[in-house]
């Protein structure tokens, strides 16, 4: 991971108020990175970033907006994730309601498991992430090694 960071944003529709006010409180941060979103988090995030902006200075700070979550978005994180584009997941999931996407959401969130991706699921831990002094310097994360499960049906290294 280099000093800026992909950091990806994603809430369900019950939860996006709250990312929105985060991406609020934290937008001076956040505009030291590339920040990438699934597509309507991604609106809500660019229009909240605007507000913050001049329009100008905007220009250099595209986010990178994905599909809708239900309609592939989520998918499309994760094969960013396995392709080691994404450093860090902010993604307010709602616990209180079944999604269309669920299976998506839970294979997301395995990947990040997988690929060892710093990922806040609440407010809380998303304040300790962008708040670690890791943000702003180069960090590799430790992936476990799976060349064994590779390996495990031709045997070879
Ligand atoms: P959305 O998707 O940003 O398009 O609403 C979020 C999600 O449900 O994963």
């Amino acid at each position: 991971m280099e000093k800026s960071k992909n950091i990806a944003l994603v809430a369900h529709d019950n939860r996006k108020k709250d990312l929105v006010e985060w991406v609020e409180f934290n937008y001076k941060t956040l505009l030291g990175h590339q920040i990438i979103c699934t597509g309507t988090t991604g609106k809500l995030v660019n229009e909240t970033l605007f507000a913050k902006l001049e329009a100008t200075e905007m220009i250099d700070k595209e986010i990178i907006l994905l599909k809708s979550g239900p309609l592939g978005g989520d998918q499309q994180l994760g094969a960013l994730i396995a392709d080691g584009k994404i450093d860090l997941l902010i993604f307010f999931w709602d616990p209180m309601q079944p999604q269309p996407h669920d299976v998506d959401v839970k294979a997301l969130l395995r990947i990040t498991v997988v690929y060892n991706i710093p990922t806040a699921c609440n407010r809380s831990t998303a304040d300790f992430l962008i708040s670690s002094h890791l943000l702003k310097e180069k960090y590799e994360p430790k992936i476990v090694d799976y060349s064994e499960y590779i390996n495990r049906i031709t045997g070879m290294e």
